[in-house]
């Protein structure tokens, strides 16, 4: 699967026993529909984490193509945040730029996410320093 904002080739990394796929190149994270609910490992019903996403037409940002069926995606602010997300219209999955992810989970913090945040940190740290070399 390519980037939907560079179109490199993503690679395959596990969180918390979650495959997701992260963008060395600009450090972005898709999550395939459900894994966000996985990541914060929700036993409730799953439209609880789906109301947190809220459609918007305000965001003047450059919307991506789906990775998966290349259809336009949806800007989508994040609870009542100003946190603006892309969504596939067909239920693909959900995009993240640079730190939106952590961002996501600051928000709705639990002891798991605490742990992903821990592991996105090292990521995020790790691709720094591959740069500056
Ligand atoms: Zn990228
Ligand atoms: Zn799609």
């Amino acid at each position: 699967m390519n980037c939907p904002v560079c179109k490199e080739p993503m690679i395959i990394l596990e969180l918390n026993k979650v495959e997701i796929d992260f963008c060395p190149n600009c450090s972005g994270i898709w999550l395939d529909e459900g894994e966000l609910e996985l990541l914060y490992s929700i036993d409730k019903p799953d439209n609880e984490l789906q109301k947190l996403f809220q459609q918007t037409t305000s965001s003047k940002e450059k919307s991506y193509k789906c990775p998966i069926c290349r259809k336009r995606m949806i800007k989508t602010q994040f609870s009542n945040t100003d946190l603006i997300l892309d969504r596939c219209p067909q239920n693909h999955g959900i995009w993240f730029d640079k730190g939106e992810l952590e961002k996501v989970l600051t928000i709705k913090s639990n002891s798991s996410s605490e742990k992903i945040l821990a592991l996105l940190k090292d990521m995020f740290s790790y691709n720094k320093s591959q740069e500056a070399e």
